[in-house]
């Protein structure tokens, strides 16, 4: 099955999750290419690349999102070679420019994929998270080319490096929407969903000083300040940094939740979390039904406890 990975690439790099998505697809035996599309990373020429990465689009242009040229650059693809599958992972542009792709070539689009496999007679398999995380949906695909979304984190694996890439050669087509400027918001906050640590807080930090606390943790962790909506809510913390619902969907390898009491729709966003730490002095919180490791007490007196032991 010809696969084709588009990496965003940023003067950042490429996107972990799309690299590690290529990297699953190729131990699972997929025959799987990868186009990096966006700006150029500062260091693309010293990098190892990945074996896989068979082409490159890099634009200055596309420093703004243009959606007419991300599609323009699929369409040009699938001329060339016949894949069957176009696949990505779940970020702010792909989850624009992919059902558009799809819909311009009249192709199947699927989103908030968590697994897929080819089954014995060849057709593929797909699970998909229906109504933020409450049921799993499974799929089978019977047309090609194909448009899957991958949530951000759940197929992971290592990707084989050594890879020359060739750049693609294409005009681009005017960008109808005109960018006049970006203002950034005062407290930067790194994109949740790539984050691999995050310490949360809900309301039973009580006031948004003490968000200092878990600043400390995350700190010293490696790790992102996320937050319930009660607390984005009340104005304590940035929407950027709600996980739920209505905020971020977000699969670290741990998460550490202090002061939030576990609502349904709070766990619709970190439900992929690999290990889930829950800090609650009530034994009753609902989140202790959901978590790895549970400490029953004050997150005033184990937090400063836990940041002591960390040094
Ligand atoms: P609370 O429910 O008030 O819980 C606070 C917790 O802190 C309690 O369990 C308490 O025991 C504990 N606590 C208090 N003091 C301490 C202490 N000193 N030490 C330890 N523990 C302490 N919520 C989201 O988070 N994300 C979403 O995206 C989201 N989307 C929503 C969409 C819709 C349509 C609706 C209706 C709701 C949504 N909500 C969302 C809100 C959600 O239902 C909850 O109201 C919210 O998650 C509660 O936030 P919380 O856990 O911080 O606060």
């Amino acid at each position: 099955m010809k696969t084709l990975v588009v990496m965003d690439s940023s003067k950042r790099g490429l996107k972990t999750s799309d690299l590690e998505l290529l990297g699953y697809l190729e131990e699972k035996g997929f025959e799987v290419s990868a186009l990096a599309l966006g700006e150029e990373p500062e260091n693309f020429k010293k990098d190892s690349l990945p074996l896989n990465l068979k082409s490159f689009f890099f634009h200055e242009d596309l420093s703004f999102y243009n959606p007419l040229a991300y599609v323009e650059v699929l369409k040009k693809q699938l001329q060339q070679t016949q894949y069957s599958l176009i696949l990505s992972t779940a970020s702010c542009k792909t989850q624009d420019f992919f059902p558009y792709a799809a819909a311009t070539l009249k192709a199947p689009y699927i989103n908030q994929i968590k697994n897929l496999s080819v089954e014995k007679d060849g057709s593929l398999k797909i699970i998909k998270s229906l109504y933020s995380g409450k049921l799993l949906g499974h799929f089978q695909i019977k047309k090609s080319p194909s448009f899957l979304l991958v949530q951000n984190n759940q197929l992971r694996g290592a990707w084989k490096t050594g890879g020359e890439p060739i750049a693609l050669d294409l005009v681009l087509p005017k960008n109808p929407i005109q960018h006049l400027k970006f203002k950034r918001p005062e407290k930067q906050v790194q994109d949740l969903s790539e984050a691999n640590i995050i310490v949360s807080g809900g309301r039973g930090l009580e006031k948004p000083e003490n968000f200092k606390l878990l600043e400390d943790l995350a700190k010293k962790l490696g790790g992102e300040v996320g937050a319930s909506r009660a607390v984005t809510d009340a104005g304590w913390q940035p929407y950027s940094r709600q996980v739920g619902q209505t905020g971020k969907t977000v699969s670290p390898t741990l998460y550490i939740a202090c002061g939030i009491s576990g609502a349904i729709q709070h766990l619709a966003g970190m439900q992929g979390s690999k290990v889930v730490v829950v800090i609650n002095k009530d034994p009753e919180a609902p989140f202790f039904k959901k978590c790895s490791y549970g400490l029953v007490g004050d997150l005033f007196v184990l937090l400063p406890k836990i940041l002591k032991s960390l040094e």
